[in-house]
This record gives C-alpha cells, sequence and structure tokens, in this order.
C-alpha cells in the first residue's frame, strides 16, 4: 500500500474561477473566500426566491386563511 500523500487539494473556485483550498480549513469551499460564496448564493437565492414566490403565492394565502 502507498501511503497517501499529505497534499492540498486544489479546485477551480465557482465564483472567480481561481484556484481554491478544498480541504476543511476552508470554511467556503469549493468556493476560494466568503466573498465567492456570498456572491454565488445570494444570485442563486434571489433568482429561486423570486420563481418560488410566484409559484405559491396565491396558495399559501389561501392554505394560510383559518377556518372560524
Ligand atoms: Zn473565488
Amino acid at each position: 500500500m502507498e501511503p497517501a500523500p499529505i497534499r492540498p487539494t486544489l479546485v477551480t473556485c465557482p465564483g472567480c474561477g481561481g484556484e481554491s483550498l478544498y480541504a476543511s480549513s476552508n470554511p467556503s469551499r469549493p468556493f476560494c473566500s466568503e466573498r465567492c460564496k456570498n456572491m454565488d448564493f445570494g444570485a442563486w437565492a434571489s433568482e429561486s426566491f423570486r420563481v418560488a414566490a410566484k409559484d405559491t403565492g396565491d396558495d399559501l394565502t389561501d392554505g394560510l386563511a383559518e377556518p372560524s
């Protein structure tokens, strides 16, 4: 058996396209930094929220109405 070399795993950051350290020491992985992580998540979340609000807006109002 070969001993596994301890070396950092580098991946491409989805935010900026640069090198990102994929390790437990990088809480923002696979992004290179928290800034890139927030940028990507912000874009995804706003788009997702827009679709969700459009689809469930009316049903949500009816479902929350309490019977008297
Ligand atoms: Zn980045």
